[in-house]
């Protein structure tokens, strides 16, 4: 049985890792406040008997000592947006460990035993690219891509990386154990209020990024007429309702953004003559995300063509829906059923590690309710008894692998 006081008191002890001035969590990704809560969770690894070792990735792998057969392992992230939550990515940690210690005895006799696995650097705001541990694990992105993402300071990713594992010198070096994982469960805090039960995740969406270059002509506010105008920013207005109207006539689960917008020359007294915008685009569905890009690409080209605009869309991010492992979630179901806990399938509109760890094994993601504030705030609120039932769930599936 999942121990709850000491996933509580874990919880508080990460919560007190890099606080900021705000109240909330400040880890970045790749930062020295990630690799203290490694360092914190790799202790208490150790205490369970488990090997932790840190792979090129900076991702923290705890197995059993001398175990050189398959593995299941849980786990989440220790890295926080700026001003961040006390369980996004904590709470999957926690209990990583506890179903360790819950399992340890369950699975003595199965094949594969328990282990911990933390992705490093889950959060997109330090790079502007998320899950970068675990896309490294899996291969779905390169290292070498490293060196083009940059944090505000000028600092890449490769090189954070780097500053990241010799903060953990102290730390056993590992290869990852890719080879050996028959599954992998994380829970996570729900990023969406509407959840109200225990979610098992079956699908996740993956965005897919857009740049819409719109080329007009720069002029002079007060000397050139109205209908003599090529204003690249009044098409841009437009091309952004657009890109609201045809979410909208998608399924709910599928949403666009446009989040980004540069004006060129962006002078009170010019006509703006460049403006560039990101438009950030969602799915759980392939087809309606397929449909959606289609029709932001052949809107922007009309409403460019109609007031004479040059436009250029570009594809950045070939983000497509992921289906998670449809066993282990039915798994999952069928234990909360059989443990008198409820629990609904759900989907998630947000990136997690395990979407991308599927490339190696199954895995199962798991949702707890929020409860007060909002996700990535330090509002952000979860029940502990519904946090315990979730680690019952996955211990119950976990032990079946
Ligand atoms: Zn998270």
């Amino acid at each position: 049985m999942p121990d709850r006081r000491r996933i509580a008191a874990r919880l508080d002890e990460l919560w007190g890792i890099a606080r900021g001035p705000r109240g909330g969590a400040d880890r970045p990704a790749y930062s020295s406040a990630e690799a203290e809560a490694t360092r914190r969770v790799a202790a208490w690894a150790t205490e369970l008997g488990l090997e932790p070792a840190i792979d090129p990735h900076g991702n923290l792998w705890a197995l059993p000592g001398g175990w050189k057969g398959p593995v299941v392992t849980s786990g989440s992230h220790l890295d926080t947006v700026p001003d961040g939550g006390r369980y996004d990515g904590a709470l999957g940690t926690a209990l990583g460990l506890e179903l360790v210690a819950d399992l340890a005895a369950a699975t003595a006799n199965l094949p594969a035993r328990p282990g911990l696995l933390v992705c490093a650097a889950e959060e997109a705001p330090r790079f502007g690219a998320g899950t970068i541990g675990s896309r490294l694990l899996v291969g779905s992105l390169h290292p070498a891509e490293l060196a083009d993402l940059r944090d505000a300071g000028g600092v890449s990713a490769a090189e954070a990386l780097a500053r990241y594992l010799r903060e953990l010198a102290d730390l056993p070096r590992c290869r990852p154990a890719t080879d050996r994982l028959r599954a992998h469960a994380e829970v996570h805090v729900a990023t969406r209020r509407a959840l109200r039960e225990l979610g098992v995740v079956t699908r996740v969406a993956s965005p897919r990024r857009l740049v819409i270059e719109l080329t007009g002509e720069s002029g002079h506010a007060g000397e050139v007429a109205m209908d003599e105008r090529r204003d690249a920013l009044v098409a841009a207005a437009e091309i952004v309702l657009a890109v609201e109207a045809a979410a909208r006539e998608e399924p709910d689960q599928t949403v666009a953004t446009v989040g980004t917008a540069e004006v060129a020359p962006g002078a009170i007294s010019v006509i703006p003559g460049q403006v560039t915008l990101g438009v950030d685009a969602r799915a759980i569905d392939a087809a309606s995300l397929d449909r959606l890009e289609a029709a932001i690409r052949a809107r922007a080209a009309d409403i460019a063509a109609r007031r004479g605009i040059g436009v250029e869309v570009r594809l950045t991010r070939a983000g497509t829906p992921t289906a998670l492992d449809g066993e282990l979630a039915r798994a999952a179901l069928r234990a909360a059923g059989e443990l008198g806990i409820t629990a609904e399938t759900t989907w998630s509109g947000s990136g997690h590690d395990a979407q991308h760890l599927i490339a190696l094994a199954p895995t199962l993601l798991m949702f707890v309710p929020l409860h007060g504030g909002e996700s990535h705030t330090p509002q952000e609120g979860a029940d502990l008894d519904e946090i315990v039932a979730a680690a019952r769930i996955v211990a119950a599936v976990m032990a079946r692998v």
